[in-house]
């Protein structure tokens, strides 16, 4: 089936044209005609299979044909909600290609930059808002961002909203809104705890489409587990980027402070290695993240503000330099390569320390992952680059010790 098939306005199909789709995935098809129908709908579907235009298409259409019979500006009809201020900017951006060529408005609301141009924004007019959910209740409770209009309300990453962090914000946003609304939930994993949780805050008995559940890895990437001590880490690093030079590689640390500091230990080598992760100011991120999708910079050492949603289709390589602490995002990690029909590689370092944490990635995944044997020899071999490095040091240092001592003497003379 191709989308030229689909009843959808010509204007919605111009706007797939132009981002190249020419058939849905299998998500898109599955979810579509649900949507359409205003089903509740959980969609558990693998990371990089198109789960954004899954609902963007559907939701634009159904808000587009209402739009074109009425006189006036009607609100916000939809909401969508999504964890971190890069994904709601990019679904804003996938949202915006495809109703491009309609009079839809969507916007993005998020924190860490000024609210004033949200709030003319939703002063315009305003279809459809993308937001994080610090910034909405802001803009909620100061009554720029009215929410008796919304029919539909979107959580993408929808198992990491409805967690403990976000759940509580997630209820009082329904008590706001409308009883009459559809509900969808998005993500690439879930559990049971979760999926109970879901069905709480949805009026009927949801529609469940959950695809290839038995391997939550999108089946497109290769990955793997390298057995390394903690202190050798960053000569492995070091390795695999030097192996491939020309690949735009992402690299997930555990902290803040770690990200900077492999960031600084591949400076130290010559390599130009961006950070992202949540100390840094907003504008800072965005840039960061501009850098690296436009392929200014081919390694970006992020923490798990960056695990969730991220598509940059060209990322080849992610390296788990710590294993994540949260086994799901393991899946969510590894998804940032693999994006679509692209093939992705992951390597994972583990340290002896990092054992258990493995050990619950691998109950997570309810299989083992595959082991990248390296003999003493490759072992030791990568880190005769830093002993080396350490002799060409020493070396340059004795001779600039030397012209040192040569230009005295010749002072003196
Ligand atoms: P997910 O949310 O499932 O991880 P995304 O929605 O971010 O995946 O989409 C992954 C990639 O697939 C994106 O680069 C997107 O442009 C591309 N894509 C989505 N749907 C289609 C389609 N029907 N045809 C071709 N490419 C698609
Ligand atoms: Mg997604």
């Amino acid at each position: 089936m191709k989308f030229t098939d689909y009843q959808f306005d010509p204007k919605i199909k111009k706007g797939l044209e132009q981002l190249g789709f020419q058939r849905p995935t299998d998500i898109q098809y599955k979810s579509i005609p649900n949507i359409l129908k205003g089903e509740d709908l959980l969609a558990i579907a693998q990371t990089g299979t198109g789960k954004t235009a899954a609902f963007a298409i559907p939701i634009i259409d159904m808000l587009y044909r209402k739009k074109q019979n009425q006189r006036r500006p009607d609100g916000v009809k939809c909401l969508v909600l999504a964890p971190t201020h890069e994904l709601a900017n990019q679904l804003n951006g996938v949202f915006k290609q495809i109703a491009q060529f309609t009079n839809i408005k969507t916007t993005a609301l998020i924190g860490g930059v000024d609210q004033d141009p949200q709030i003319s924004q939703l002063n315009k007019g305003v279809d459809i808002v993308i937001a994080t959910p610090g910034r909405m209740f802001d803009l909620i409770s100061q009554g720029h961002l009215l929410t008796h209009r919304i029919e539909i309300l979107v959580l993408d990453e929808a198992d990491h909203m409805l967690d403990l962090g976000f759940i509580k914000d997630i209820r009082d946003l329904i008590r706001k809104l409308p009883k009459r609304r559809q509900t969808l939930f998005f993500s690439a994993t879930i559990n049971n705890k979760i999926k109970k949780i879901a069905y709480s805050l949805v009026n009927q008995q949801a529609i469940r489409i959950q695809l290839s559940p038995k391997d939550p890895v999108a089946k497109n990437i290769d990955h793997s587990v390298v057995f390394v001590e903690m202190d050798h880490k960053r000569f492995f690093l070091e390795r695999v980027i030097n192996e491939n030079p020309e690949s735009k590689i992402l690299v997930f640390v555990r902290t803040k402070v770690r990200a900077e500091r492999v960031a600084k230990a591949m400076q130290r080598v010559n390599i130009p290695a961006l950070t992202i992760h949540g100390d840094k100011d907003q504008s800072d991120r965005s840039k960061v993240l501009r850098e690296f999708r436009n392929g200014k910079t081919n390694v970006l050492i992020a923490t798990d503000v960056t695990a969730r949603g991220i598509d940059i289709p060209d990322i080849e390589i992610v390296i788990n330099y710590d294993l994540p602490e949260e086994a799901e995002n393991y899946v969510h990690r590894v998804g940032r390569t693999g994006r679509g029909e692209r093939r992705g590689d992951a390597y994972s370092f583990c340290a002896p320390e990092e054992q258990d944490t493995l050990d619950q990635i691998q109950t997570f995944l309810d299989k083992e992952i595959k082991v990248l044997e390296l003999n003493k020899a490759e072992y030791d071999d990568t880190l005769k680059i830093e002993r080396e490095r350490k002799n060409d040091y020493q070396a340059l240092m004795e001779e600039i010790e030397e012209l040192e001592k040569r230009k005295k003497k010749k002072r003196k003379k």
